[in-house]
């Protein structure tokens, strides 16, 4: 969602005639798009930022803002803290953003937009020229209020977007050049727009699209998946049969103090449902460790959850209290060398099934969407499995945006090496 948000700014930005710089010294404008779902995200913002206090000081004229959740939750520490940054915007005003920034002197006073007043007109992008994987956004917000989590304070109440709107857009930007888009929404599968359609329909109308090579969506709650979501992904194949579904954690009594809304059981039932019903579907998830009050047994039920559902990734994080969500009023009692052992193990568990899975996959051939040059290997590319397996392989450039046929040679946990063996569509 961030990232999606940071190109909507950027496209709205150039529109009025601004560039874009790498170099900070040169920069007229620089903006931190943030995030506040954990406190170290916070704290790099605020040592990131503090760094540019000289640069400010040199050069009074340039404007610095601090853009997203961050902004909204904390305003008035960032004003404390930070007194050389202009601009602080929450991620519910960013489309007022171009003016205030053209509107700011450098060496005016600090403007604070945190009203949450403005609507989106998603049309702040420019679609012309799309980049080959890009992201549309189904809803905004979110309503479920997790007891740990911080979202629904800074990005506000769900809100779905016309049916039309989204598809109008899908539309532009694989005209423009875009091949697979990523839909997005905090919990997408509770979008729900005036005329009562659901994320099926949108997704099903989205497969429709003549050139659209291959559709994702995030993120699902198992609380609002339903059975004509995966109906409609058995459906169409344009759609990767790839369920990022969080569980963050395996015990009913923990997922209860969290306010989750299902049960472990319930959980497993749903990803078995999938299996039955979409064709090699993978399923990944998000996992919270050293929640308020969680016991070893706890733990355990975590650890178990793992083995059983076989994961094609995982994200595993420390539980970090958000002042503000209703967890912060718990007592934060898991000590951070207990947090720390739980996120290795969880790790280590899935290092274990994805070496093994990738050992099993080493002589297939892969359907993979190219999306660039690798990162840690220039003369490399790199792209995606259908099921969102990361590929590595020898090719040029140009290859970026198409679809290729990769024979799979070698593998580590979380990479896929092979060759091209095919002709590139
Ligand atoms: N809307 C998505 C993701 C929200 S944030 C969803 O519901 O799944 C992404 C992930 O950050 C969450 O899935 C959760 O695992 C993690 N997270 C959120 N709040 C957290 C907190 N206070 N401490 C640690 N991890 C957190
Ligand atoms: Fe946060 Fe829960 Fe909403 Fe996800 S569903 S954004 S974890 S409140």
């Amino acid at each position: 969602m961030n990232k999606l948000d940071s190109q909507l700014v950027t496209d709205a930005l150039l529109a009025e005639g601004f560039e874009l710089t790498g170099n900070p010294e040169e920069a007229d404008v620089i903006l931190f798009n943030t995030c506040s779902v954990r406190k170290h995200a916070e704290d790099r913002v605020f040592s990131n930022v503090g760094a540019l206090k000289h640069l400010k000081r040199r050069r009074p004229e340039v404007v610095i803002g601090i853009i997203g959740c961050m902004a909204q939750r904390a305003a008035g520490e960032i004003k404390r803290r930070l007194p050389h940054v202009d601009i602080i915007c929450g991620p519910q005003d960013l489309p007022a953003l171009p003016r205030l920034i053209t509107g700011h002197s450098g060496d005016s006073a600090t403007v604070v937009a945190t009203e949450g007043s403005e609507i989106w007109p998603e049309r702040m992008r420019d679609t012309r020229i799309s980049p080959a994987s890009t992201f549309v956004s189904a809803m905004r917000g979110c309503n479920r209020f997790c007891s740990y989590c911080i979202v629904p304070y800074v990005r506000g109440r769900t809100r779905s977007r016309m049916l039309e709107d989204i598809v109008r857009e899908a539309g532009e930007l694989v005209a423009g050049g875009a091949r697979e888009i990523t839909l997005l929404g905090q919990d997408v599968n509770a979008y729900k727009d005036e005329k009562g359609r659901r994320l099926w329909d949108v997704l099903g109308e989205l497969a429709g699209i003549e050139g659209l090579g291959r559709l994702w969506f995030v993120t699902s709650h198992p609380a609002t998946v339903e059975r004509q979501l995966f109906e409609m992904m058995a459906e169409h194949p344009v759609i990767a049969p790839y369920l990022h579904l969080p569980a963050q954690s395996g015990s009913n009594r923990v997922l209860e103090a969290m306010k989750r809304g299902y049960t472990r059981s319930r959980y497993l039932e749903i990803i078995k449902e999938a299996r039955a019903i979409v064709p090699g579907i993978e399923i990944a998830s998000d996992f919270i460790v050293g929640f308020p009050g969680e016991t070893d047994r706890d733990f355990h039920m975590t650890v178990d959850l793992f083995w059983r559902a076989k994961f094609q990734n995982c994200f595993v994080f420390k539980y970090s209290p958000r002042p503000g969500a209703r967890s912060a009023k718990m007592d934060d009692d898991v000590p951070v060398e207990k947090k720390k052992e739980r996120n290795a193990i969880l790790l280590s568990i899935q290092k274990e099934i994805m070496e093994e899975r990738h050992k099993e996959l080493e002589g297939a051939k892969f359907e993979v969407l190219v999306r660039g040059v690798s990162k840690r290997d220039a003369s490399k590319l790199t792209g995606r499995t259908r099921t969102n397996r990361i590929v590595v392989f020898e090719g040029g450039e140009s290859l970026a945006g198409r679809f290729v046929e990769v024979a799979v040679d070698s593998s580590t946990p979380l990479t896929l090496f092979g060759h091209i063996a095919g002709e590139p569509y």
